[in-house]
């Protein structure tokens, strides 16, 4: 089968390869789509190899279940769905309770194996996943808007739910980074809440977006952004400041527009510091009672939720299909900030 493989660091193949073998509890999906996801282009960009074998990337997948393992009981054959990425133990404390995205058997990291980070992923005509992994999807969803709710939607939805006690009708939420997950985000936040949601981009066309997606106020981010948020919350800050880029400049626009009490969540992994102290609170920094979060991937029961609401009509990810043999181009699409929601590659 052909599959675009990470070979070295920088270097993108596609590459012919056996296709791969089923254990016991594994299903062979033959891939409808794969989304590329900015930590896709983050481990490219990496100047270590991040796998002793060449890796096929891929972790935003969508497909039909074409074999399944000789102890698969309950799926079959035909079957369509999307892959929850947080292939964790299913056994731990925390996987018990639905934290499957910091299941214990991952350590400190709490990243348990993801496909396309570690394992095989996506980017190929198929992919091997754990039984447990499959959600199955409404026949009306196409996989090119199914496969980026395996992240794109999942990893909002999650960060958005750990601030719901914050986002209260009439409250603030801010999205900053109107990408692949900011887009959808501004979505989710407009269905699940009645908090007024503004965004904030780089980019005038990011910013139409998410006009589109139902942003009530939009925002260029520069040098004015903290005191324009400010002045739109009354010099109170917002509720909810969720960062989907992370640098070193948004995690300070966070901490600066946050209210007391609010909800700062980290998403994007541009390795930003946001510069919070321990020093009595006032001034730009970060206020009384506000919370940090570094939120991770989602539960697979945030992921069961995007996927109906996809089937609603309530969530659609704006998405721009590739071949799969035009990956490379995908990818230099996506880092010149030309991709328009999400990039998805079809095999
Ligand atoms: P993307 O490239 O699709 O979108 C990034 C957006 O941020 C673009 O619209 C860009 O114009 C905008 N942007 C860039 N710099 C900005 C700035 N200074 N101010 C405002 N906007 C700015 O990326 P994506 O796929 O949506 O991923 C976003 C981030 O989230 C990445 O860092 C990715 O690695 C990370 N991520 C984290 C998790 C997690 O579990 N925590 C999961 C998936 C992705
Ligand atoms: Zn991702």
């Amino acid at each position: 089968m052909r599959a675009i493989q990470l070979t070295a660091p920088g270097t993108l193949e596609l590459r012919s390869v056996p296709v791969p073998e089923l254990g016991p509890d594994d299903l062979l999906l033959r891939v409808g789509a794969a989304g590329i996801c900015h930590s896709d282009s983050f481990v490219l960009g990496l100047p270590f190899p991040i796998s002793e074998q060449p890796l096929t990337l891929g972790h935003e997948i969508a497909g039909t279940i074409e074999a399944v393992g000789s102890a698969v009981a309950g799926r079959g054959v035909g079957e369509r769905g999307i892959v929850y990425l947080c292939w964790s133990c299913g056994e731990c404390r925390e996987c018990a309770r639905g934290n499957e995205n910091v299941c214990l058997a991952a350590g400190r990291t709490a990243m348990p194996p993801c496909p396309g980070l570690g394992p095989d992923g996506g980017m190929a005509e198929y992919v091997r996943i754990p039984m447990r992994s499959f959600v199955p999807i409404a026949d009306e969803l196409d996989f090119a808007h199914a496969a980026p709710l395996a992240d794109a939607a999942l990893t909002p939805m999650h960060a958005i739910r750990g601030a719901m006690d914050q986002l209260w009708p009439g409250a603030t939420a801010v999205a900053i980074g109107i990408g692949g997950l900011g887009h959808v985000a501004v979505q989710l936040l407009k269905t699940l809440t009645e908090a007024t949601v503004i965004a904030v981009d780089v980019d005038a066309d990011k910013l139409a977006l998410a006009t589109e997606c139902g942003a009530d106020i939009v925002l260029k981010a520069d040098e004015n952004t903290a005191a324009a948020l400010l002045d739109l919350t009354g010099g109170r800050g917002a509720q909810a400041v969720f960062d989907f880029v992370g640098s070193d400049s948004t995690a300070t626009l966070a901490v600066h527009t946050v209210a007391p009490n609010g909800a700062y969540r980290m998403v994007g992994l541009a390795g930003g510091v946001p510069g919070i102290d321990s020093g009595p609170a006032g001034g730009p920094g970060l206020p009384w009672g506000a919370t940090v979060r570094k939120s991770y991937g989602g539960t697979r029961a945030d992921l069961v939720d995007v996927v109906a609401l996809a089937a609603a009509g309530k969530v659609r990810a704006t998405v721009e299909q590739f071949d799969l043999v035009d990956a490379r181009t995908a990818f230099d699409r996506l880092d010149t900030g030309a991709i328009r929601g999400r990039a998805v590659l079809i095999p």
